[in-house]
């Protein structure tokens, strides 16, 4: 049985701005990245904390 509480919820939504040229023509990349078409960049949105301190 999974408990759901106020801080697991990370799904991971889509990216909407290109966080080098700021552009927001992003497509899908491999291996769950993104492909940002203005600057041809390719990158991986991870999360690295969520917002609880302890
Ligand atoms: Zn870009």
């Amino acid at each position: 049985m999974t408990e759901e509480t106020g801080a697991g919820r990370t799904r991971q939504l889509p990216v909407f701005h290109c966080p080098y040229c700021g552009d927001e023509d992003l497509t899908p990349h491999d291996d769950g990245g993104w492909r940002c078409s203005a600057c041809l960049r390719a990158f991986a949105v991870r999360l690295i904390a969520t917002g609880v301190q302890r």
